[in-house]
């Protein structure tokens, strides 16, 4: 990493963007915006972009630092509320940069669509044919949208499967028509409702039943990313408590973790801590993913940990996450965006399948980050100082003061918005 960004949670505003500017990360068009605050959405994007607009809602973007994937370091910005969240991921990548970074283990990049047939009297001649018209519906696909395959993208194959319903009403089977299609760098959501549109007449003339719904699928298992990172236990190690001795607890922890799904729950929202802020600084669909996320991680049929934690041969702490990864960077609000663009230009205009490794990579090692604090020193050590600052501004307190009240507020037995407010009285009449 450039000596430009040593200590950067130390520099100024103005420092860090210049740094930005000076590795060329940033043009000093955008730099200058960021410094302004103009960096945000015009009322004419906003009112164009969604129904009954009012203003904007702005969320901070930060940067996670330390990220060496696959051999190449990046800067990871990411937009999020929630205080430690940057810190953690930055802390968590650079323990796994210090033992030889992130690897990318697999990837598919297909999108899924489905058209559901119901009540179908005669499911499996209703399957056969539509498997005997394969190619002619993927072609019908294809002409739906020619663009797409222009550009080397194209619907690809098709599957059916039979769904018998027992909630009591016998309304007939249903089938489901899958469809994957290649987006190549979109998301796809309307590329592939379009086809799927366009399939939906065709289908129901060649069935028993009627078409009852044709939209694409958020369980992306077409678009799976996995990846892999090893940590020597020497930069685990906490306090007292040996790198072993911390590795263990990580593994036992993530064991529990596969048992409870009340703490699998926690565990994957820590991963998309993570996750969602670079899909949000990148302008992708963060319910998209969101959705995608917790129905794999249900996909057995039990809720369970997306990541992985074990132990190598020689004694290393193993981690390995598999995401459906959706990821686009072209579509949606992507382009209209001005903090996506700034986001694309940090991570150096990644294709689709390197931004969602990246994605991958960020949920990872936030998840490192908080299972060794959980198994250390608890959650709470690292979140205070970041909460005392937020409760702070949030008791009132404007520049200088607010970090002045956090110290404070540190050493009080209750940390809560009284406390803060009462402190800022005080310290205004001294
Ligand atoms: P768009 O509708 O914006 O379509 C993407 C377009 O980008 C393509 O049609 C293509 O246009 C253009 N493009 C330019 N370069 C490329 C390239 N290299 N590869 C691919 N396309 C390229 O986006 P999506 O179809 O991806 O849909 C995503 C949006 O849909 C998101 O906003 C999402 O929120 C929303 N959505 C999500 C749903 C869900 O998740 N359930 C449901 C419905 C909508 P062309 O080839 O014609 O020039």
């Amino acid at each position: 990493m450039s000596p430009l960004f040593k200590q950067f949670y130390k520099q100024s505003l103005s420092q860090r963007l210049k740094a930005l500017e000076k590795a060329e990360y940033l043009d000093p068009d955008q730099a200058g915006k960021l410094q302004s605050g103009e960096l945000g959405l015009t009322h004419e994007a906003g009112d164009h972009m969604i129904e009954n607009y009012i203003g904007t809602y702005t969320l901070p973007m930060g940067l996670a630092l330390h990220f060496l994937l696959d051999g190449k370091n990046y800067l990871v910005p990411m937009a999020i509320e929630e205080p430690s969240v940057i810190a953690a991921a930055s802390n968590g990548a650079k323990m796994v940069a210090q033992s030889g970074g992130f690897h990318t283990v697999k990837e598919n990049r297909l999108m899924i669509g489905q058209v559901v047939i119901a009540g179908s009297t005669k499911p499996s001649q209703d399957r056969g044919k539509i498997l005997s018209h394969q190619q002619d519906l993927i072609d019908l696909a294809n002409a739906s949208y020619p663009s797409i395959g222009k550009r080397g993208g194209g619907a690809r194959g098709i599957q059916v499967k039979q769904f018998d319903s027992d909630l009591g009403q016998d309304m007939g089977s249903y089938l489901a028509v899958y469809l994957t299609v290649d987006c190549q760098e979109a998301m796809g959501a309307n590329i592939i409702n379009t086809m799927l549109e366009a399939l939906a007449p065709e289908i129901d003339r060649l069935t028993s039943g009627q078409v009852l719904i044709s939209i694409l699928s958020n369980l992306a298992t077409e678009s799976l990313v996995s990846l892999s990172c090893q940590v020597e236990p020497k930069f685990l190690a906490k306090g007292d408590m040996t790198g072993e001795a911390v590795r263990d607890q990580i593994i036992q922890a993530y064991q529990y973790a596969c048992l409870d799904p009340y703490r699998a729950a926690t565990h994957n929202k820590g991963i998309m801590n993570g996750v969602d802020g670079l899909v949000l600084a990148s302008g992708n669909d963060w319910r998209a993913i969101e959705a995608g996320a917790h129905a794999y991680a249900s996909i057995t049929g039990h809720y369970r940990p997306l990541s992985k934690w074990e132990k190598t041969q020689d004694g290393q702490l193993n981690g390995t996450i598999t995401l459906p990864l959706p990821i686009a960077t072209v579509g949606g609000a992507i382009a209209s965006h001005p903090g996506a663009q700034v986001s694309q230009q940090i991570l150096g205009q990644p294709t689709a399948r390197e931004l969602a490794r990246l994605i991958a990579t960020v949920g990872l090692a936030q998840n490192l980050s908080a299972l060794r604090a959980l198994v250390t020193t608890g959650i709470q050590e690292g979140h205070m100082s970041l909460q005392a600052r937020s409760l702070a501004m949030s008791a009132g307190a404007r520049g200088d003061k607010i970090q002045k009240l956090a110290d404070r507020l540190i050493d009080q037995d209750q940390m809560n918005l009284a406390t803060a407010r009462a402190l800022l009285k005080s310290m205004e009449e001294d």
